[in-house]
């Protein structure tokens, strides 16, 4: 079957940044098996592949891009595959569903180990290609395996010991060119429902009061040094509420730049390079970039 192809879609309209031109092309999966068909419409399409989830750590340049954005559109469900030791329960799921769809619903059946993700937006993909965190918990840490397609290998699914995973890194070993995250499987703990409801208000409302999580951003900006908070040497180097144009570092949390509207990528790039160069001449840290900047 032919896949779903959209032209020149606005990056603008695809992140949560709201930055970003026109690619030139987007095609659509909606069932592990359309990857079959992907390498060859990449091809005839030309442009660099992106994969896209829900845009929600990408900061887009502007201008025309030479990108083909490919969207794993997989709406599978989570289900539960079997129970595992007892207390262990093994979740598959695909990767174009909402990670909150996912955390939602690990709430209602009882099932630990994710609810820290609780107001992250994205997909699961997104969210198991970046290995997202918070609070504690993070994709990588329940990861049991996932369904990978890769130009080269096709189809397949890839166990935990084959896949590098660490803070904001997730990568099969062995894969160094595209790959698609298609469908996920996690092991999951089992606890008390309302236990797990209670942790996640208590999240929200810490998330509420710290971030600027109606506002156009891409969450953190930057990586957090091992032992440092970035946020923390953002502001003590005086970036809390730096502005320029119409882009600026929040005041309630001065790793989060925010589109204030009508912003550019040339100044969310020239905001980044400026704080950079800022904490390495104050703290002597090297911030290293958490939003993927593309192309
Ligand atoms: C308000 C706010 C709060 C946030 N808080 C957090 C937080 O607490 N912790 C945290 O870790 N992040 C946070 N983020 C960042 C972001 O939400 C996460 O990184 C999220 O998991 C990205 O998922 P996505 O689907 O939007 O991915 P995208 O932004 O679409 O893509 C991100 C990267 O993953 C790749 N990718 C996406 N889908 C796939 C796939 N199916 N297969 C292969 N590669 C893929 C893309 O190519 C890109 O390199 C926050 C963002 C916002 C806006």
């Amino acid at each position: 079957m032919a896949l779903e192809i959209l032209p020149g879609p606005a990056l603008a309209s695809r992140t949560t940044l709201r930055l970003g031109g026109p690619a030139l092309a987007e095609v659509v999966l909606e069932t592990p098996e359309d990857a079959e068909a992907l390498a060859g419409t990449l091809e005839k399409l030309g442009g660099a592949p992106l994969v896209l989830g829900g845009g929600s750590n990408l900061l887009a340049r502007d201008g025309e891009l030479p990108l083909v954005l490919v969207r794993p559109r997989l709406a599978a469900e989570p289900v539960i595959l079997r129970q595992r030791h007892g207390q262990q329960v093994r979740v598959r799921v695909g990767a174009g569903v909402k990670l909150q769809r996912l955390v939602a619903w690990l709430a209602t059946q009882g099932l630990a180990g994710l609810a820290g993700l609780i107001g992250v937006p994205g997909t699961v993909g997104g969210a198991v290609a970046g290995n997202a965190g918070s609070y504690g918990d993070a994709t990588g840490d329940r990861l049991a395996r996932v369904r990978l397609w890769t130009p080269e290998g096709g189809l397949v699914w890839v166990g935990r010991d084959d896949l590098d995973i660490g803070y904001r890194r997730f990568a099969p070993r062995g894969v160094t060119g595209l790959f698609l995250v298609l469908e996920a499987e996690f092991d999951c703990a089992v606890r008390e429902p309302i236990a797990i409801r209670q942790d996640m208000i208590a999240h929200l409302k810490k998330k509420r009061a710290s971030q600027p999580i109606t506002a156009a951003t891409a969450g953190c900006v930057f990586k957090n040094p091992p032992g440092e908070a970035a946020w923390r040497m953002l502001a003590e180097a005086g970036f809390a509420g730096k502005r320029l144009g119409n882009m600026a570092f929040s005041e309630l949390h001065a790793n989060f730049l925010v589109n204030l509207g009508g912003g550019t990528s040339d100044a969310a790039l020239d905001l980044i390079g400026t704080a950079q160069g800022a904490v390495r001449e104050l703290c002597g840290h090297e911030l290293e970039l958490e939003v993927k900047v593309v192309p």
